[in-house]
């Protein structure tokens, strides 16, 4: 097909809702390591890696190698039959986890489907089906999934599920208090007492939390958060959901998983994106007295499948033996003091956040009042990409660019691409 006929496909055979970056949609034909093709032939720097999934480079020479060959070997036998692959996987990720302290999993295609055995199993290890989430969090597209996420715009369908309540984040940046951190005394980790007491039966299954929130704009609590929520959530026999589909894996620098940071172990860590590097998988691993309790036959027709669980074992094992967490920690460290000098040049980027190679620049019209510069983070996305760089949007009111490349490039790299955005704010007429 032409890109034309592509772009006219996509507009009469798919939902409106499966929306795009772009006034005019961009159609990517391959790619290869840190880069995309367009249709036309031009290259770009991804630096948002299909959405915080491409861990270890697109189309990884290793990982594929071992994807070929077990596709050869055997494509898809259902989890009704024992096969070496996900077992393997299983095995590997048990000795990754905190404390060594999660070693169960259970596998899905996404990561909505890994929250929804994850509030399943905490519903029936508990016995109360009463949910905490938090404000501006994502957790996907079931029903479920919306009702758990603190976003309005990714709430449809109406009516929500019921036994979910949403209690305080940390966003410090714009904290609902009006106090500022460290002298806040962290007010909206406190008041996770309050929002239990006052809107649960006092009796609940989980708190389901990302360390850092994604599509809520990287928004990244300080260190003492997650310690004091997770003694009030344990206070009322609620168990921890760590919700790491975008922070796991050594993105956020050093460690395998985001909540490491804030020295909390969960009871239940769930993840998927960057885990396959594409290949569709989800994964809710428990400690093991949490998923003993999930009783009964529940199945997943392709979780577990041989072949995502060898791109999954391979992805894990590529990021190990080339020390990808280490290369997050180092590289974001030089990723976040440019963006940091970029901060300075132009008066529109209210904040700089993330951590390792998550980071976000929270975009503002004016720094007293913060009023958020939705139309301008829209007109340096299309800049940008006429600077052949991809980065995303993000947060409650669509002004934070998200920067989430490959965990395996250099600092060339970084160089290239804080030139091309530096660029693209000059374009945007963004400079102070
Ligand atoms: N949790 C988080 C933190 C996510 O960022 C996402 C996806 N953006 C999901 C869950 C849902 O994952 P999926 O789209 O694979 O269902």
């Amino acid at each position: 097909m032409t890109k034309d006929e592509i772009l006219l496909a996509q507009k009469e055979f798919l939902f409106p809702s499966v929306f795009h970056y772009f006034e005019q949609p961009l159609v990517i034909d391959h790619a290869k390591d840190q880069y995309v093709w367009d249709a036309d032939g031009n290259q770009y720097l991804d630096f948002f890696g299909g959405i915080v999934t491409v861990s270890v480079g697109h189309c990884n020479s290793r990982v594929n190698a071992a994807v070929h060959a077990q596709m050869d070997k055997l494509q898809h036998v259902s989890t009704l039959f024992v096969n070496e692959p996900q077992v393997a996987l299983a095995k590997k990720l048990a000795s990754l986890t905190p404390d060594g302290a999660l070693t169960k999993s259970f596998f899905t295609n996404s990561g909505t489907e890994a929250n929804e055995t994850a509030i399943l199993a905490a519903r029936c290890y508990t016995g109360s089906s009463e949910i905490v989430a938090l404000r501006h969090s994502y957790h996907g597209r079931s029903a479920m999934a919306m009702t758990l996420t603190g976003q309005a715009s990714w709430r449809l369908g109406g009516v929500p599920q019921p036994g979910v309540i949403h209690a305080h984040n940390a966003y410090c940046y714009r904290c609902p208090f009006g106090k500022t951190y460290p002298s806040c005394e962290l007010q909206c980790a406190k008041d996770m007492d309050e929002a239990i007491r006052t809107s649960s039966s006092g009796h609940i299954a989980a708190l389901i939390a990302e360390p850092i929130q994604g599509v809520g704009g990287f928004i990244t609590p300080p260190k003492e958060y997650f310690p004091i929520v997770r003694d009030i959530v344990k206070q009322y026999g609620g168990l921890f959901i760590s919700d790491e589909v975008q922070t796991a894996w050594g993105r956020t620098g050093n460690k395998w998983f985001g909540i490491e940071h804030w020295g909390v172990v969960p009871d239940i860590i769930t993840s998927a994106k960057g885990l396959g590097n594409g290949a569709p998988i989800g994964l809710t691993i428990a400690k093991a007295e949490v998923a003993d309790a999930l009783k009964g036959v529940t199945i997943s027709t392709f979780g577990g499948n041989p072949v995502t669980s060898t791109a999954a074992k391979a992805v894990v094992d590529f990021i190990e033996e080339q020390s990808l967490a280490q290369n997050a920690a180092d590289v974001g460290a030089y990723l976040r003091a440019g963006l940091e000098s970029l901060q300075q040049k132009h008066s529109l980027i209210g904040e700089v956040r993330g951590m390792g190679l998550l980071q976000a620049m929270e975009l503002v019209e004016d720094r007293q009042t913060k009023k958020p510069a939705n139309l301008a983070t829209l007109r340096i996305l299309e800049a940008a990409r006429e600077n052949r760089i991809l980065l995303g949007k993000g947060g409650l009111y669509g002004n934070v660019l998200r920067i989430s490349p490959p965990m395996n490039i250099e600092r060339s790299d970084v160089d290239r691409f804080l030139s091309a955005l530096d660029k693209s704010f000059v374009q945007a007429g963004a400079v102070a």
